[in-house]
């Protein structure tokens, strides 16, 4: 396929607003074919009439919605999941002809999005309440979960399919309204994401798009009537996110950035530890919050070990446009992206970096203009350089090198960010205690990308997340959801009398 004239994509994308696709007045920009390095088509930027429209859209179907019995909305789930399944292969084809991902890569992707819909599925059960009986003579207490109204999910572009998917199907099910802000990079899959909901009997209104930069967002944030924001993306917005969003009274979570580290210890299984971490570091081209970013050896054997296989492994790496059978890694995102990575492989190097495997220069024969990196590889790294600081985003893997356990341990709570990390050994008691001391959210032990399954839940500690609730599973529920708690009496006529202290069981 052609992915620049892919078949199911208009020229120009549009906003979903109350069940169909709406044009929108606002500029346009370019949505690019990243192994073509080529504007394959344009997005239309919402403007704040537009983003008001979703949200009276949203307002207007949510007391229907929120009145529907979990069990039908759930059914709308079901059939969803059905469509997701028929529809997988082709979603993963708009995934990879915007992102670059491989369309492997993007199938996993859609298959990670569905395993949220399928948890959603559950929803009569995961909503019950709790209920306890005779709490004081003839009182019964209850408590119910119920909806927020209209949420907002501001999402980036490196998962254009299974970051939504972490946020609306628990959203709706839970019987909210849901407005879906997507990354400009990537906007299609949104849309065709809302075709199958509306062909899965979704009420129009229910669910919206609008495609957009920051003024769609500062839109949604200063909304009253927007009740939660969910965002994913880089840190410094993530921030921003929370601050603006609490500061006009919503609740939000907002996902930020990540440096992942992986500690390989001097009796891990080498051969098993160093392919477990290229797939981590180069899959996707490090587009991913859990990429390993940095591997820490332990002891200049191991380090010395790790460099000589990956030194041989690495340059076997298939890089290759997005749609070739067997790729492993595709182009980057856009050319600004490539740029800032090549930038920082440029810092490595002036910061004195070992330098051992550099992706700079390096080309696809016949897609010359794409966005093609390299896969880079730098040894000698030092918690002192901004290679190790900052989130690269990028097919670049650090090799840090530490004399014990405990300086690893210390180096990762040290850093600014904490969302996945993982150890390679094969002691039970050193595993043990990484996962007891180590402060990240998300934690592999011999698993390169701990990314939790849907019915557990994804988030990370310090700057990697901002608000108290992770996303999906149970904390998903609680998120877009409040509590209620009933106390309730049903007394035989006249028995009750006025009482004038606190109420107690005494
Ligand atoms: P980004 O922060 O640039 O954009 C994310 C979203 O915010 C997009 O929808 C974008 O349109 C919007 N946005 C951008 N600038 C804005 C501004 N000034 N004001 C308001 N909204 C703005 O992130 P990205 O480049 O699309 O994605 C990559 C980043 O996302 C990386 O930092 C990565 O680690 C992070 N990420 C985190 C997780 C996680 O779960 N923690 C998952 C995926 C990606």
């Amino acid at each position: 396929m052609n992915a620049t004239t892919h078949p199911t994509l208009a020229p120009l994308v549009t906003h979903w607003i109350d069940g169909k696709e709406v044009q929108g007045h606002g500029p346009h920009v370019a949505v690019y074919n990243p192994s073509l390095g080529r504007e394959a088509r344009q997005v239309t930027l919402a403007t704040a009439d537009e983003v008001h429209a979703a949200i009276a859209s949203a307002a207007a179907a949510f007391p229907a919605w929120a009145r529907t019995p979990a069990l039908r909305r759930a059914r709308v789930m079901f059939k969803f999941k059905d469509l997701l399944d028929q529809h997988a292969k082709i979603i993963a084809s708009i995934i990879s002809a915007e992102h670059g991902k491989t369309l492997s890569d993007a199938e996993g992707e859609v298959t990670r999005g569905l395993e949220v819909v399928e948890f959603a599925c559950g929803a009569p059960h995961l909503l019950k309440g709790e209920f306890s009986d005779n709490v004081g003579t003839g009182l019964d207490s209850f408590s119910l979960r119920q909806p927020l109204g209209v949420v907002a999910g501001i999402t980036p572009f490196n998962f254009p399919a299974m970051v939504p998917m972490w946020m609306f199907p628990v959203a709706l099910v839970a019987g909210n309204t849901f407005i879906l802000k997507p990354s400009e990079r990537d906007p299609s899959t949104a849309i065709y994401l809302a075709r199958l909901l509306k062909e899965a009997g979704l009420p129009d209104g229910v669910f919206n798009v609008v495609q957009g930069d920051k003024l769609a967002v500062d839109t949604l944030l200063e909304s009253p009537a927007v009740s939660a924001v969910s965002f994913v993306g880089s840190t410094p917005i993530a921030r921003y996110i929370h601050s603006q969003g609490t500061a006009h009274g919503k609740r939000v979570q907002a996902l930020g950035g990540a440096k992942n580290h992986a500690i390989v210890m001097p009796d891990a299984d080498m051969g098993a530890a160093m392919e477990a971490i290229v797939g981590a570091a180069y899959g996707s081209a490090g587009e991913r919050c859990m990429a390993i970013s940095v591997a820490i050896a332990v002891g200049d054997a191991t380090a010395d070990e790790l460099i000589t296989r990956l030194k041989a492994r690495v340059p076997q790496l298939k890089i290759a446009s997005s749609e070739t059978p067997g790729a492993d890694m595709g182009p980057l995102v856009t050319q600004a992206h490539k740029n800032k990575v090549v930038g920082y492989i440029d810092a490595g190097v002036a910061e004195g970096a070992t330098l051992v495997l550099d992706g700079r220069g390096f080309s696809v024969a016949g897609h010359e203009e794409g966005f093609f990196l390299g896969a880079t590889l730098f040894d000698h790294v030092t918690p002192q350089m901004k290679i190790y600081k900052e989130e690269i985003f990028g097919p670049v893997l650090c090799v840090v090198r530490v004399p014990d356990f405990a300086s690893a341990v210390k180096l990762i709570n040290s850093h600014e960010f904490a969302n996945g990390t993982a150890v390679f050994t094969r002691s039970g008691e050193v595993a043990r205690k990484f996962v007891q001391d180590i402060e990240v959210g998300m934690v592999g032990v011999n698993v390169p990308l701990p990314v939790p399954m849907a019915f557990h839940s994804f988030g990370g500690w310090r700057n990697s997340l901002f608000g108290d609730h992770h996303a999906y599973g149970q904390e998903g529920i609680r998120f877009y959801t409040r509590l209620k708690t009933v106390t309730q009496r049903w007394p035989e006529t006249d028995s009750v009398k006025a009482e004038f202290v606190m109420p107690t069981m005494k």
